[in-house]
């Protein structure tokens, strides 16, 4: 991928990096020059690729460590890039679990826990980085949805109605934002293939496989490259929508 320099010394918070969609977004990020703050639960997991992703970009890539549904811990990250940088350009909301259960199935205590970090630690986290893009009066902050989120599915009652809650707090947040000139966007993937979409992997999976236009799952970097778009100058009078990145999806 080309280096255009789109991200230029933005200073961004990206969620759920250990791997997956999180793990493109920063790559792609750090690409286009930002200063990444790169997220994730587990202390040193993610302390080799960054020092090597920081090196082949000639950025900074720095680890955070935190559970994004721990508040105390949230905040104290904004706080350490705020000594550091001064200022939060882009706040990528992409940390996510799931479960598959029917209706029937669904358990109290994984619904309760879905919803904690699909939607209520993203709220938080707007929450706390917007106050600081309202003295900046400027930010993109972007959420990861699902289309599920927009559409439905069988099997994924619960996840579906976090990813709903995103879509609805998107455009919600952006409208209470948009007089400070914070952007807040969202990103609504299909299928795309990393350790949440495998774990999927049964006849259910190859049938919604076959409602896909575009006849392949996501790549990771689509999604990136969306984010980059919306964490960039190119979207600054876009703000509210959900972007559909999902290969021309029918389910
Ligand atoms: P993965 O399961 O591969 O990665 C999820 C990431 O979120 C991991 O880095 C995980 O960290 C992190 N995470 C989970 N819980 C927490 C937490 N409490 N605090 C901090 N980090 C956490 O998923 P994907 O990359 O596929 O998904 C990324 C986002 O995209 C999610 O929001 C997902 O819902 C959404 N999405 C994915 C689709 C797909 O088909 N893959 C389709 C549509 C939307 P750890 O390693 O510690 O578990």
């Amino acid at each position: 991928m080309n280096n255009a320099g789109l991200l230029e010394k933005k200073v961004c918070l990206i969620t759920g990096t250990s791997r997956g969609i999180g793990r493109a977004i920063a790559e792609r990020y750090a690409e286009e020059g930002a200063i990444v703050y790169a997220n994730a639960r587990t202390k040193g997991s993610i302390d080799e690729w960054s020092a090597e992703c920081s090196v082949k970009n000639q950025t900074i890539v720095t680890p955070l460590y935190f559970d994004v549904t721990d508040y105390a811990a949230a905040k104290q990250a904004v706080l350490q890039i705020i000594k550091e940088q001064k200022r939060i350009d882009i706040l990528v909301n992409n940390a996510g679990i799931v479960t598959h259960e029917l209706l029937s199935m669904i358990q109290l205590e994984s619904l309760r826990k879905m919803f904690e970090v699909n939607v209520v630690a993203m709220i938080q986290l707007i929450q706390i980085i917007s106050r600081v893009m309202s003295r900046q009066k400027s930010g993109s902050i972007i959420n990861i949805s699902s289309i599920v989120g927009v559409k439905g599915i069988t099997g994924q009652l619960a996840y579906s109605a976090t990813k709903g809650a995103v879509i609805s707090l998107t455009k919600s947040a952006a409208k209470e934002l948009a007089s400070q000139n914070i952007r807040v966007n969202s990103i609504a993937p299909g299928m795309v293939d990393t350790e949440m979409c495998s774990a999927d992997s049964d006849k259910s999976f190859l049938e919604r496989l076959s409602n896909i236009g575009m006849g392949r799952l996501g790549k990771p970097v689509d999604i990136a490259n969306a984010s980059v778009f919306l964490g960039s100058d190119l979207s600054e009078y876009i703000s509210g929508q959900i972007l559909g990145v999902d290969g021309c999806s029918i389910i």
